[in-house]
Formats: structure tokens, C-alpha cells, sequence
């Protein structure tokens, strides 16, 4: 048996790894058309920035090591450049000269390739690309060259690690991002605080704005965004997104969707023992069944052992899961993370939800060094299933967005969240996590105990209700909305009246800094009979959503007397 595998890093290797270990016997040949296998391609921004030092620990293992250990013979500069499904040949380009190269079962994981705009300039010796080794050190090597300014195209998750590692070499660095924030698939709140955290080290943020060309110079490019920004640039990262690098597979008769390879849930595709994983290929979100690919580290190489096993122990093999697309990123002192889906994907497909914004602290308040973080949990309207969940903050993300994936792929409802018994103790948690209070907070939502209103609805709130703010008399001078009433949360059941007469028959609105006062309050209400509401995630989140708008709409006045 000879297993042919077309791509030696993250699917590739897993499943030429996984194979090994399942059969002895088998003749297995990975194909790279890089100088590397198996290499760090998610370190490769900490090593623009210095933080991993050597360029050797990018290699996580080497074609001689992977001989050593696992007896894969492993061949670089080997680029694939046909296939022939019914005589089951590859053709490869060497360095030297072209073989054809038969195999009994093949796996393609070929990855992706940047995606280039067709932007005046975009061939630019000055632009480059981070997804190879080759690419890093070409950076690293402009930054101890001198480089003093650079633009990063495209504010996504590599973007954003590229920018802060060229900022960390003491570039002057500015990122461009096409869409409203940068991090499109957060939410607007959320990236709002990443935007912050960025400007705080110095980058320059241009979201909502498309880079219209670039200019090279002979000391340096200008790149032109389509409001007339000019920016000097030694050097252009280009990180605007991915596609599937399939040309040669789609070209060879295997099915394609908008470019990706189609696989069954074993990863077969359409020819005959011919399997895939990877960024090459289209899954199906596990969330809302919505089928494209998904980049991402875990998944490629889950889906590798998959298919090794698929190959070797057919009886045996699990189908692959599909993805949640759970992902993390550093943004100087905050932590990003998500999994599942956002709320502008639920609206797309029609998905009815509610939304919960909570802002605990990591761990016990009285512990030193407890800091507040920013969590957004979506789940289904009726059955309560979870949809999705973001977290932004300094510390505890990866374990809070780690905890609600594995919720989220247990399939269980935002309630189920309260039973979960997680490890605590004053320095890593609290008795009540962040959690166990969003199930708490969603059951709430789920049984009518309270009805939230939310920042993005403010003008209708503001046009149709009485506004109730519950928090202490300087922190309502610090900022409130226009025409609201002011009862900290504490004197609510002695001035019930005064709710009444300013509400006039309106329902009431209540809010206060992140949510817990004004649930408080939301119940005294309630069991008083009025119709009211509480502001999911507080001023805090309202003035998130708000963002520049917030200095304009939020009234700030000297600190009365109390009365
Ligand atoms: C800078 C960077 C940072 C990242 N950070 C993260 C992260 O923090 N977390 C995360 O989950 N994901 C991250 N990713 C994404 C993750 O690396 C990919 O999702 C994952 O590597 C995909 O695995 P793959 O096997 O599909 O492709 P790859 O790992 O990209 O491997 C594909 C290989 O196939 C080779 N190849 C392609 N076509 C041919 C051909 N015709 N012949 C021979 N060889 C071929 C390529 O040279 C390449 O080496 C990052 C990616 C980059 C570039």
C-alpha cells in the first residue's frame, strides 16, 4: 500500500503521522513544494516580533526526524503539479526535472494561499505575505534591516498578529481594514476594546476603509486608502483573507465548491480513494450548517487523524466533526476568543436568539489582580440551545471560550450552563463563574424572570420609554442618556412612585453600569407590576456599541446634591 500525501503540515502530517502509527507496513511519501514540513506556521508572527528568538523552533519536526521516527519519507521542493484520478499518478515538479509518482490512496492538504486584491501596486517588491517560514524571516530580516514603518492590509486574525509583532520591533505600524472593526467576526462591542488595545500600542487603526493603491516610491511605497489617507510604508503586509489552493485538484476532475474541495464527513472526495483536509476544503458549520472553509490549526489536523484512520481502520473511523470554528488571538494585554457564531451570521440565516453581555471578573474580586472581562453569549430562542459565545479581556478568556465550545459541541442549553462544576478557587475563578452566571442570566431570560433591552435599540428606548438609571449619583453625572431618571438601586422600593409618574404609562427601561443593579431593580419592578426591561451588559456595553457616537449622546453634568 502506498499512501501518497500532498502537503506535509498541519492535515498532511497528522494524517501521515496517524497512518504510521496504524500501519507499519505502509509506504508513506509526503510531498511539500516548500523547503519545510511540519513547520510553526501559527508562530511565525512571534517570530517577526522577536518573541520566539530562534528560527529553528519553527521546525517542529524535519523530513531526517520524521524518517527517525515515524519512517515517512518525506520530500521537499516537491511541488505537485497534475493528478490523474484514473491511473492514480501524480505528476511533480523536482528540482530535478518532472516524476510521475503513483499512489493506492492520496490525501490532499494543500492549505491556502493569500488572497491578492487586484490593487494598483499590489506587485510592489515592498508587499509581502506571512504564511511560510521563508516569509518570516524576510520580514524579520527588513526589521533588523532598518524598516521603519509598516502597513498590515487586512485586520483579521493574522493582520492583527502582524501588526503588534512589526509594533514590538518598534515599527511605526497602521492597519487597514476594510471592514467597520477590525476582528470582522466579533462583535462590534467586542472589537471595539480590541481597537482600543491596539491604538493604546501604538498602531494605527483605519477600519471602514479600503486601501485603493499603492504607490511604490524609491525610498519607500504610499499606500492610499479610498478617503484620501496616505501612508508611508517600508514595508506592506498583505493579510486580507485566504483561498483554497486547489487549482491543480479542481483542474484534475475533483468537485470543487466556490473553489474548495468537496468531502464527504470521512473526507473522501469525489474521486476514488482520494481523501482531503485542511483550509483546501469546504466544511459544514456545525452552528448553522452554512458550508465553507474554515482555516484553522485544530480542525486540519483533527481531520487528518480522521482520515488515516478512515484509510487504515475503515470499521473503526469517526466521521469529522464540523467545525465550530473556536479561535483565539493576543492583542497586547487583552486575550480575544470566540467559537460558534456571531450575531450578524444568526440574523443572516434567520437564526431567532437571544444575547447575553456580561462583564464578571476572571476570578474573586477580593483576590489581587482581578480583572474585569467582557463575554457575549448567543443561544436559541425556545430550546435555549447555545449558538455561540465571545470573550474579551486580560486574563481567563481561553478558558471560559474553551469551556463554552465544549458546551456548545455537548450541545447543551444556555441553562445546562449553571450545572457545569468548575474548578475554583479565589486566584483562578469564582464560586459562581462567569459561566455558571451566563447560564444563570440566560435561564432568566428564558423563564420571563427578566426581559432585556439591548445598546443597538437606545433610539427607540429613548423615543418611547422612561429611561431608569441605577447606578450611584456620580457615576449617572459621570455619563447618562438624555431625559433618564436617576434611583440608585438601593432607594428603588422607597421612590416607586417617582418610577410612575416619570414612566406616565411608558414602559421603563432600566439600566445601570453592567447589568447586575438593574436586574435588581428589574425585579423589584417586575413584582410591582411595571413593564419593564434591563440593559443587557450596561453603560458598559452601551457605550462599546455605542463607540464614537457614545460622547456625543451621553450627557455629562456637575454632581448634585442628593435630595
Ligand atoms: C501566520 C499564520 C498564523 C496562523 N495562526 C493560527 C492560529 O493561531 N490558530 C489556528 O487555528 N490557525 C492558525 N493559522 C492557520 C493554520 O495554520 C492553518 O489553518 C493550517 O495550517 C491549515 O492546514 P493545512 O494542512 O490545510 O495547510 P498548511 O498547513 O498550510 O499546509 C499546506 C502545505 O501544502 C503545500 N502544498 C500546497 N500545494 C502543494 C502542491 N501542489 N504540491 C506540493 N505541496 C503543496 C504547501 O507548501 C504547504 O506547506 C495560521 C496561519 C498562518 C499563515
Amino acid at each position: 500500500m502506498r499512501l501518497v500525501i500532498v502537503g506535509g503540515v498541519a492535515g498532511g502530517m497528522s494524517a501521515a503521522a496517524r497512518a504510521r502509527r496504524l500501519d507499519e507496513n505502509a509506504e508513506i511519501i509526503v510531498l511539500d513544494r516548500g523547503n519545510h514540513v511540519s513547520f510553526a506556521n501559527c508562530g511565525l508572527p512571534y517570530f517577526v516580533g522577536g518573541e520566539i528568538e530562534n528560527q529553528q523552533s519553527l521546525l517542529v519536526q524535519t523530513p531526517a526526524s520524521l524518517k527517525a521516527a515515524l519512517n515517512l519519507d518525506v520530500r521537499v521542493r516537491h511541488d505537485v503539479t497534475a493528478l490523474d484520478t484514473e491511473s492514480r499518478t501524480l505528476t511533480v515538479a523536482t528540482e530535478h526535472g518532472t516524476e510521475q509518482l503513483h499512489y493506492d490512496a492520496l490525501i490532499l492538504s494543500p492549505g491556502a494561499l493569500a488572497v491578492r486584491p487586484p490593487l494598483p501596486g499590489i506587485d510592489s517588491p515592498r508587499v509581502h505575505t506571512l504564511r511560510t517560514v521563508e516569509d518570516a524571516i524576510a520580514l524579520r530580516g527588513l526589521v533588523t534591516e532598518g524598516a521603519r514603518r509598516a502597513v498590515v492590509l487586512g485586520g483579521g486574525f493574522i493582520g492583527i498578529e502582524a501588526a503588534e509583532a512589526l509594533r514590538l520591533q518598534g515599527l511605526e505600524t497602521s492597519v487597514v481594514e476594510l471592514s467597520p472593526h477590525v476582528l470582522p467576526p466579533f462583535e462590534p462591542e467586542l472589537a471595539h476594546l480590541i481597537t482600543e488595545e491596539l491604538t493604546g500600542l501604538g498602531i494605527a487603526v483605519h477600519d471602514g476603509v479600503a486601501a485603493s493603491a499603492i504607490e511604490p516610491g524609491a525610498a519607500h511605497d504610499v499606500v492610499v486608502l479610498a478617503d484620501g489617507t496616505r501612508i508611508d510604508a517600508d514595508l506592506i503586509v498583505l493579510s486580507v483573507g485566504v483561498r483554497p489552493d486547489t487549482e491543480v485538484f479542481g483542474a484534475a476532475g475533483i468537485a470543487l465548491e466556490r473553489g474548495a474541495i468537496v468531502v464527504d464527513d470521512h473526507g473522501r472526495t469525489s474521486a476514488p480513494q482520494v481523501w482531503a483536509a485542511g483550509d483546501a476544503v469546504v466544511s459544514t458549520c456545525a452552528v448553522t450548517g452554512i458550508r465553507r472553509p474554515f482555516a484553522l490549526a485544530g480542525p486540519a489536523n483533527r481531520a487528518g487523524r480522521l482520515i488515516a484512520d478512515d484509510i487504515f481502520t475503515p470499521a473503526l473511523a469517526r466521521p469529522i466533526p464540523r467545525p465550530l470554528g473556536t479561535a483565539i488571538v493576543r492583542v497586547g494585554e487583552l486575550t480575544a476568543a470566540s467559537t460558534g457564531v456571531n450575531k450578524a451570521t444568526l440574523q443572516a440565516e434567520g437564526i431567532a436568539h437571544h444575547t447575553l453581555h456580561l462583564h464578571p471578573n476572571q476570578h474573586a474580586g477580593y483576590f489581587p489582580g482581578a480583572a474585569q472581562m467582557h463575554l457575549i453569549v448567543h443561544f436559541r430562542e425556545g430550546d435555549g440551545a447555545l449558538l455561540g459565545a465571545q470573550a474579551v479581556g486580560p486574563e481567563g478568556i481561553d478558558k471560559r471560550i474553551d469551556v463554552l465550545a465544549t458546551a456548545l459541541r455537548a450541545g447543551m442549553a444556555i441553562d445546562e450552563l449553571i450545572d457545569l462544576d468548575l474548578a475554583y478557587s479565589p486566584p483562578y475563578g469564582m464560586a459562581k463563574d462567569p459561566i455558571n452566571l451566563a447560564g444563570m442570566e440566560g435561564e432568566n431570560v428564558r423563564t420571563g424572570t427578566i426581559k432585556l433591552w439591548y445598546a443597538q435599540d437606545v433610539d427607540e428606548v429613548l423615543e418611547h420609554t422612561l429611561v431608569l438609571d441605577t447606578r450611584s449619583r456620580a457615576e449617572f453625572a459621570s455619563g447618562h442618556l438624555p431625559g433618564a431618571l436617576n434611583i440608585p438601586h438601593t432607594e428603588l422600593r422607597e421612590r416607586l412612585d417617582e418610577v410612575r409618574d416619570a414612566a406616565a404609562g411608558r414602559r421603563t427601561s432600566v439600566m445601570c453600569a453592567s447589568g447586575m443593579r438593574s436586574y435588581i431593580a428589574y425585579r423589584v419592578l417586575a413584582q410591582h407590576g411595571f413593564d419593564a426591561t434591563t440593559l443587557s451588559g450596561g453603560i458598559l456595553t452601551l457605550r462599546a456599541a455605542l463607540g464614537d457616537r457614545a460622547a456625543a449622546l451621553l450627557v455629562s453634568e456637575p454632581l448634585k446634591e442628593s435630595v
